[in-house]
């Protein structure tokens, strides 16, 4: 059997074929470009193949109510264009066939949880830290849900006392993603940040707020596994400077050994490398297809 995956990102759409095991056969990329183009484009590839379902983890906000009229569109987006896109629709009526739908970031938590680094987990977090700071959370063997999704990327941190940036978020000055996203380095450092990396100051600092937010995580979802991943996190060394402040943040009040001599198998990076994104859309293809088979 096979299944179709869409990792559909604001700058670039990643599209594959894969097994019921996650074993990928082909897979395409490109850029984003208007909606009827691009996805045009990505129904002709995935016409190709007799792909059974399709799963797609989306740039947001998404409407992922499957009781509203709007379920399956992405909806008040900046990015020009695709306000109001009926991704999920267009591809049913294009495919008929099952099309699993969620964020990118849940969907990469679940890559994670089914053939990767948080395999048997039943809650994890998954952050990416990049242009943009995204988090998906799986929790008690569901990915998380609500109102609208989690949007704990925004979550909001105590501002380092020496640290007079501005932030860069529009709506929040003192949120992660305003804090701690590449483009934020950049802007607080005037150089990019790939080449900050000898700058320890740069990497302290970033940890410092990378590892508040970690900690919230852990306090409010209590998960079994963190991964952490995005351009930001190709500085290795961020992993070690997390996880003691994450330990010094802690204190001691919550008592797993995961948190104190096993930290280093417990914030990590993807096991999938690139991959846990278009692998979790192949697996929320999977999903769909087995709840509709079941009804
Ligand atoms: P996106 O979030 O757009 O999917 P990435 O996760 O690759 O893409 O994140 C891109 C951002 O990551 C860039 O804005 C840049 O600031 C940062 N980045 C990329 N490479 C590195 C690196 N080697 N070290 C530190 N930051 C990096
Ligand atoms: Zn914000």
């Amino acid at each position: 059997m096979l299944i179709g995956g869409i990792e559909a990102g604001g700058t670039k759409m990643v599209c594959a074929v894969a097994d019921e095991n996650g074993n990928l056969k082909d897979r395409i990329s490109m850029p984003t470009r208007q909606p009827k183009e691009t996805l045009g484009e990505l129904v002709s590839y995935l016409k190709k193949w007799e792909i059974s379902a399709l799963g797609i983890g989306c740039f947001g906000p998404l409407d992922l109510n499957p009781c509203s009229d709007t379920y399956g569109y992405i909806t008040k987006t900046p990015k020009a264009g695709w306000e109001n896109c009926n991704i999920v629709g267009i591809f049913k009526e294009a495919l008929q066939i099952p099309v699993g739908f969620d964020t990118d970031v849940n969907g990469a938590i679940l890559g994670e949880v089914t053939w990767g680094a948080a395999k048997g987990c039943d809650s994890a977090v998954y952050v990416t830290i990049g242009t943009g700071v995204g988090v998906g959370v799986y929790c008690n063997g569901k990915l998380l849900h609500g109102l609208v999704h989690p949007e704990a990327g925004h979550i909001f941190l105590a501002r380092h006392p020496k640290d007079h940036y501005a932030g860069r978020c529009p709506f929040h000055p003192n949120c992660m993603e305003g804090l701690a996203s590449g483009p934020a380095i950049e802007e607080r450092w005037g150089k990019p940040a790939a080449s900050l990396a000898e700058n320890s100051e740069v990497w302290e600092l970033e940890a410092f707020y990378i590892a508040q937010a970690v900690a919230d995580y852990i306090l409010t979802y209590s998960p079994q596994k963190i991964i952490l991943w995005g351009g930001v996190m190709h500085q290795k060394k961020l992993f070690a400077l997390v996880r003691s402040q994450v330990k010094e943040l802690l204190n001691g009040y919550v008592h797993h050994k995961s948190l104190y001599d096993g930290i280093e198998d417990y914030i990590v990076a993807p096991a999938l490398g690139e991959d846990p994104g278009i692998l979790g859309a192949v697996k929320l293809g999977m999903l769909e297809l087995e709840k509709s088979s079941s009804c």
